[in-house]
């Protein structure tokens, strides 16, 4: 939602050409919702869903705890003040150099999925804490992550063994049920899953400790979605569920239900027009498009909220598309757009839930647009 605080930033900054404007109030909302939702979890920002300086220190001043994929975003959380040991490498592949470095860094909490990994780490970070990484099959998420992360539970049992042979903390379970997941039950079955890893190898005399129940808190775009307070519950039960009254450590990784509803891209039309004189479908250019940042709308999967000064009159399907020069540039053409019939070239438009996954997704320089600009208010 464009908050009065964003409208008012627009109408008096009046900055040029298309950019994100995110309300550090409704980061902080969402962080407090989240730590109420699950007082017992630790709760480790996923900063690559938006690592704005602003966004990163005032998580850092809440006392949040920081997840990272790379050395870089390692040192974004250390700038923000975080100390290290309030930042996991979360990524499960790593070169071993930058595993050296986050060690140097004082980082100490590593993922993995594979005894590979585990030996790099072994090498370049002895001692280390490490979660291992289960599959889940991302089903009821909007933005699955597919089958690049993780391994099946069976094996994790092999990893965190074989991480605890070579002197490391085999520390627990990682998992990531898809980003912008409106199924609660999904936690449940991960959930299941994880229990079944730190049961087959307490027998063995291993006792893991924490499990890490990644993101995928949904964002609202067209459809509402369940408050963090129904999510809380629902964990809360699983947890209950799969592990008795011998609940672990718990993590949750928030990313794009910490940050999405907190930012709104301002857009323009740039054009609108139509293929033949008959057709009844418009071609609308905003200047955003897939390489602008908004490039989650691949496959259509991730559909955001339009808002124009035209809305509440007649609508009509639109084809959305960016203003590069490259045919994958193109919003929403499979499922038409419904916008008003009276939009007009020149007219802004507000995307809202933008927040998350837009400004480090845009492209450096395709076509001479520049990457999107941000302000954090
Ligand atoms: C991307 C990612 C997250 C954040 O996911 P959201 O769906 O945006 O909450 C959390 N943990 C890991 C390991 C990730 O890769």
């Amino acid at each position: 939602m464009a908050t009065q605080r964003i409208l008012d930033f627009l109408a008096t900054r009046r900055p040029d050409g298309p950019c994100l404007v995110v309300d550090l109030d409704v980061v902080r909302d969402n962080y407090l919702a989240f730590e109420k939702a699950l007082p017992d979890s630790r709760i480790f920002y996923a900063v690559k869903a938006n690592p704005a300086p602003e966004i990163l220190r005032l998580l850092a001043s809440l006392g949040s705890s920081f997840d990272t994929a790379s050395v870089a975003e390692i040192e974004m959380a250390l700038d923000a003040g975080a100390a290290p040991a309030r930042i996991s490498y979360g990524n499960t592949i790593k070169k071993e150099r930058d595993v050296a470095r986050a060690h140097e860094l004082g980082i100490r909490l590593f993922a993995v999925d594979c005894v590979e990994e585990v030996d790099k780490i072994a090498r370049r970070a002895p001692g280390a804490r490490v979660f291992c990484r289960v599959l889940t099959d991302g089903a009821g998420a909007e933005w699955p992550l597919s089958r690049k992360f993780g391994c099946a539970p069976a094996m994790a049992v092999d990893v965190l063994r074989h991480a605890k042979s070579l002197g490391l903390d085999a520390h627990g379970v990682s998992f990531h049920v898809g980003s912008q997941q409106t199924d609660l039950d999904a936690w449940d079955r991960a959930l299941a899953d994880a229990q079944w890893v730190f049961g087959t190898l307490a027998e063995e005399g291993i006792t893991l400790k924490m499990v890490n129940m990644g993101g995928g808190f949904p964002t609202r775009y067209l459809r509402d979605v369940p408050a963090a307070q129904a999510y809380g519950q629902a964990i809360f039960s699983a947890l209950r569920k799969h592990f008795g009254n011998r609940i672990p450590e718990t993590i949750i990784e928030p990313g794009r239900g910490m940050v999405g509803n907190a930012g709104v891209i301002k857009s323009e039309v740039v054009l609108i027009s139509r293929k033949a004189e008959n057709d009844n479908v418009r071609w609308v250019y905003l200047d955003i498009g897939k390489f602008g940042g908004l490039a989650e709308t691949m496959d259509e999967a991730i559909r955001y909220p339009f808002v124009t000064p035209r809305d509440g009159g007649e609508t009509a399907p639109c084809v959305l598309a960016g203003p590069t020069c490259d045919s994958a540039d193109v919003l929403y053409e499979k499922t038409p757009y419904p916008l008003p019939l009276a939009l007009t070239i020149g007219d802004e438009v507000l995307i809202e839930g933008t927040g998350a996954y837009t400004t480090t997704y845009a492209s450096v320089a395709f076509n001479g647009f520049e990457p999107l600009k941000a302000y954090v208010i």
